[in-house]
């Protein structure tokens, strides 16, 4: 089976650097094996999705080089490619979840929830559990009937530990008890982030899910969802967040984070390539120049060190000097 990866931003804003460090190693990860690489864009949020972010996400990759073999604006046989667009097939999947027992509808109102975080915090726990939120079987009719506002959420273990496989990490372990029941779908029929990541990397055949290791925490309801749907989980990889030189997470109070920002003040697009190619990872002869073409040539994701990668505009700008 051909390798496949994928990026799947969010366009809920100005084109971020760090999304085209994830593009650029899963485009080296997916073509140094003769694979393909898949653009997906995630706009399930639709209060802060703008098709203008989303334009600007493709001109700002394009600008740096990278490319796609399959996306919402070259199409191919997976799409579409926009999540907004595939609403029927998540509320399907999530119906099937429902049907089998791994999935529950949820009438639980705002307060209520409130109510239940904070009795949950008094008690020294995390999560909330679907026992924690049933109801009495007669006020779940009585809502039901009423036609109230209701979520689906999925079903986790109250209890045990979930061991997760990442490529470069090893096994990773996560209490259950800090895992909430997820909300799958929302009560306007929008699925979130956990059920369309899920059911899309899936039918898009992705084998290859390559990351920010902020998503660590949301693999424990992946893997799952795999399990309850028996779909082949495919092989994650965390990568290390971009850093701000006082190793705090990369913010545009400390570095222009907007790819938008190089653009204009004339930044050569290559020499940004070539910065966000050295984040984490190293050619194997060290040299700080290199091409895109050249990444590729060399590339090994064994050769990603966990460490931090710092992004530092400084920096950038002494490598832009030998462009
Ligand atoms: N939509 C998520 C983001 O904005 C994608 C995370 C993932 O790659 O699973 O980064």
């Amino acid at each position: 089976m051909s390798v496949r990866t994928r990026i799947a931003p969010s366009p809920t804003g100005d084109p971020h650097v760090g999304t085209a460090y994830i593009a650029l190693f899963n485009q080296c990860f997916a073509r140094a094996q003769g694979g393909q690489f898949v653009l997906r864009i995630e706009d399930t949020d639709q209060q802060r999705s703008t098709p203008e972010s989303e334009k600007a996400i493709l001109d700002s990759l394009r600008w740096l080089g990278l490319d796609w073999d399959e996306g919402p604006d070259v199409g191919g046989p997976h799409g579409p490619y926009r999540q907004s667009e595939r609403g029927d097939i998540y509320r399907k999947y999530c119906d099937e979840l429902v049907e089998k027992g791994h999935a529950f509808h949820c009438y639980r109102t705002a307060e209520e929830l409130e109510q239940l975080r904070e009795q949950l915090r008094e008690a020294g726990r995390t999560a909330l559990k679907p026992s924690d939120l049933a109801l009495p079987p007669e006020e779940m009719e009585r809502r039901r009937a009423a036609g109230e506002p209701y979520v689906v959420r999925m079903h986790v273990p109250e209890t045990g530990t979930c061991m997760v496989e990442d490529l470069l990490r090893g096994p990773i372990e996560i209490d259950w008890a800090q895992v909430d029941a997820q909300i799958l779908l929302k009560s306007d029929g929008m699925p979130t982030y956990h059920l369309a990541n899920v059911v899309d990397d899936h039918l898009m055949e992705i084998t290859h899910v390559l990351r920010g290791e902020e998503w660590i925490n949301s693999a424990p309801k992946h893997k799952l969802l795999y399990e309850y749907f028996d779909w082949v989980m495919p092989v994650l990889c965390h990568l290390p967040l971009l850093r701000n030189p006082d190793k705090t997470k990369l913010s545009k109070r400390k570095n222009p984070t907007s790819i938008l920002y190089y653009q204009r003040a004339g930044f050569m697009p290559e020499a940004l390539l070539n910065y966000l190619g050295r984040m984490g990872w190293s050619m194997p002869d060290e040299r700080e120049k290199f091409s895109l073409e050249e990444m590729l040539e060399h590339f090994d994701i064994h050769r990603v060190s966990l460490g931090g990668p710092v992004f530092d505009v400084e920096k950038l700008s002494w490598l832009n000097g030998l462009w």
